[in-house]
């Protein structure tokens, strides 16, 4: 959970060098199974597409080339790195808390019951449904504590 002062607390640009370095490697390894698993889902959405012109469908008939792949989406899902901030030690994966993790700035508007949480400085939409990567927007910056910790976001 998220203790009163983590809030308040400032990285030094040495901190921040250190704990993106240490986050690096997670960073890559979820992004390999973000990779693995849409690649999984497409070959299945090729293979629906493709088999009704097939005259061995692949799906139908090669029951286990479905189930293959069915194994290694629900791998590439369920295996992926849990996204934990270097710093605070939150799961920078839950509902925007008080930074957004689009840009950084401590503006978050909480979500109603109407509409997403969004953020008053980037103007960003911060969708966040249940399930794995059912969000809307990119991780940059922890939510908790505003540690930048990957330029490009996941
Ligand atoms: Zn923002
Ligand atoms: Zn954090």
């Amino acid at each position: 959970m998220t203790e009163p002062d983590q809030q308040t607390k400032r990285y030094s640009p040495e901190d921040v060098r250190r704990l993106q370095a240490e986050f690096a490697p997670v960073a890559a390894r979820y992004r390999r199974h973000t990779v693995i698993a849409l690649c999984g889902i497409l070959v299945l959405i090729a293979c629906i597409a493709t088999d009704r012109f097939l005259s061995r469908p692949i799906l139908k008939e090669e029951f286990g080339t479905g189930l293959i792949l069915f194994g290694i989406i629900a791998a590439a899902v369920l295996l992926a790195p849990d996204l934990t901030c270097p710093g605070c030690s939150n799961d920078m994966d839950d509902e925007p808390a008080d930074y957004c993790p689009e840009c950084g700035a401590c503006s978050v508007q909480p979500r109603t019951t109407f509409g997403s949480a969004s953020c008053r400085t980037c103007g960003k939409t911060l969708y966040h449904g249940p399930g794995y990567k059912n969000r809307r927007y990119k991780i940059r910056f922890c939510t908790y504590c505003g540690l930048k910790v990957d330029d490009k976001g996941l």
